[in-house]
């Protein structure tokens, strides 16, 4: 009998080993895993977590939406919990990990078909194990000339894996959920919904318009554990005639609230129609230098250090970045009017700066904020904050005063999205030495906490903390997705403890 790595809850080896049978029945041996050895690339939890507590008890790997209802039909006998990935690089969040020990990993990258790009309308439909690169590709080698909006590691993750956490990238299109139009997904029973036009016979409209009829459902299906999303329905940006990438460069920490207040305003007169980028000097220095290079004491690296470093490679306190897109004669006035209002707070202005992120290159240049101290460890935390400067101001300073009172540097980019502004902050840390783990672990922990005393609530949250973070959403909030969950899967089986969802 197989020594497995863990079990499902509440299942013996020999009930599990039965499963599994039934499973390689259905997909074959070598698409059924539950062996120590190739379980390894599914365990890299960069969260500073208990690795034992999220420990998967096998990976199956569905190739059709045929064959993802023949997996639920066996883990709804068997009452095993499976935890769907996309392509399973959720860096920061808890990589493939599930939220809870034993659960079966379902992963979708062989379900990796780009189903339809419509260039007129500027759309698509996609399968889960389609990356962005994937998706790039195919547009170039086609010369259809639209872009893509993706996260830092873009290259390798999943458009759909990527909207199902509604995260974001740096272009207008930077709020993934906002250009996602029509899902498919497999429901625990198996049967299949498609969502908005999805569900109208030979339909004409699915990826053109979201609502439907009735009950707007996609929003339920994301950052949820109510169904398996099979197919997913993108908008994509045509190809601007032009572009500009704008730096603005603040020197002093007590210009931030100005800079947030002034990108807010272009932003809400859509003058700046991108998210914008707003790096701190270690962020800026993180992605080319190592804290070794700098700085051998121990806590934060100290703030002369950072400032002389900064200085000697041309990078501010805040280093602001955002993209001017459209023809020559539409973007020069609105280069004039960004150049005046960031000028007037006392901003430097680069009108020539380049980020990929920004115009359609994809790169994996954000790893580089791993390098910074070594070893591995990530944890994004995520707050949100109104896109006011008083409220940023406040947030930078809770967030760097906690931070380096556990030894940690304030590695942030916040990203401005008109009304909002998403803080975020990369907590990273060498994963190997224990007791820095600790220190990272009690570090977001504080950080949680103290935030929410102020009002301020996380986004997006990885797989360690999801039910602390839904128990500050509050209990009506809990008992309505649980209700949600119990009516769609009565047995609890799709990823249990997925933004503290329990069945
Ligand atoms: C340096 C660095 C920079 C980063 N920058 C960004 C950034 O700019 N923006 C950003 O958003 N993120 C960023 N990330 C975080 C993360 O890597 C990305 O969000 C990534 O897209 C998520 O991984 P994925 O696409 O493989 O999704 P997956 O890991 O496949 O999916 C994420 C989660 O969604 C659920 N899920 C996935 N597929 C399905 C499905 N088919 N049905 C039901 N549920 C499903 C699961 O709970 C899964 O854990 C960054 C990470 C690093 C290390």
């Amino acid at each position: 009998m197989t020594q497995f790595v863990a079990l499902p809850p509440g299942l013996s080896a020999a009930e599990f080993e039965r499963a599994l049978g039934e499973l390689r029945g259905l997909l074959g041996t070598d698409r059924v895993v539950a062996v120590a050895d190739r379980l390894r690339p599914y365990q890299k939890m960069m969260i500073p977590a208990p690795d034992e507590a999220h420990v998967p008890s096998g990976v199956v790997m569905a190739e059709s939406v045929t064959e993802v209802q023949g997996i639920l039909a066996i883990c709804n006998r068997y009452r095993i919990p499976l935890w769907p990935t996309s392509t399973g690089r959720n860096f920061g969040y808890g990589t493939s990990s599930p939220a809870t020990r034993g659960q079966l990993i379902l992963d979708l990258r062989r379900m990796n078909r780009i189903l339809e790009v419509d260039a007129e309308l500027g759309t698509a439909l996609v399968e889960p194990g389609v990356t962005y690169q994937q998706l790039h590709d195919y547009l170039s080698e086609r010369d259809i000339p639209l872009w893509l909006d993706f996260p830092g590691p873009g290259p390798i993750v999943s458009p759909l894996g990527n909207t199902l956490e509604r995260g974001g990238g740096n272009t207008p299109y930077g709020d993934h959920f906002a250009h996602a139009c029509g899902m498919e997904v497999v429901l625990a029973d198996g049967r299949v919904l498609r969502t908005g036009m999805g569900s109208i016979p030979n339909t004409t409209s699915w990826q053109v318009f979201k609502y439907g009829y009735g009950p707007y459902l996609d929003g339920i299906f994301t950052q949820s554990n109510f169904g398996v999303v099979t197919k997913l329905g993108l908008w994509l940006m045509p190809a601007p005639p032009g572009h500009r990438t704008v730096l603005v460069q603040f020197d002093a920490e007590a210009q931030l609230p100005a800079a947030v207040d002034t990108m807010r305003r272009l932003q809400l007169q859509r003058v700046i129609t991108n998210v914008g980028v707003m790096a701190t000097a270690v962020m800026a220095l993180s992605t080319f230098k190592t804290r070794a290079e700098l700085y051998d004491g121990p806590g934060p690296v100290p703030q002369p250090v950072i400032d002389a470093a900064a200085r000697d490679s041309g990078i501010a306190t805040w280093n602001m970045t955002f993209t001017l897109y459209g023809t020559p004669a539409q973007i020069a006035p609105n280069l004039a009017i960004v150049t005046e209002a960031f000028e007037a707070v006392g901003g430097r202005v680069n009108p020539d700066f380049h980020d990929g992120s920004q115009v359609n290159e994809l790169s994996l240049a954000s790893f580089g904020i791993l390098n910074w101290v070594g070893g591995g460890g990530l944890a994004w935390f995520a707050p949100v904050s109104p896109a006011r400067g008083s409220d940023a101001a406040r947030q930078a300073k809770l967030a760097r005063r906690i931070l380096g009172a556990h030894g940690f540097d304030y590695l942030a980019a916040p990203t401005l999205n008109g009304r909002d502004l998403h803080h975020l902050i990369a907590l990273v840390y060498n994963r190997n030495d224990a007791d820095e783990k600790q220190r990272a672990n009690r570090c977001f922990e504080q950080l949680v906490h103290e935030f929410a005393q102020h009002g301020y609530g996380l986004y997006r949250v990885g797989i360690d903390y999801m039910d602390k973070l839904a128990g500050i959403y509050g209990s009506v909030n809990r008992d309505v997705n649980r209700a949600i969950k119990q009516a769609l899967d009565p047995n609890g089986i799709l990823a249990p403890g997925k933004s503290g969802i329990h069945p």
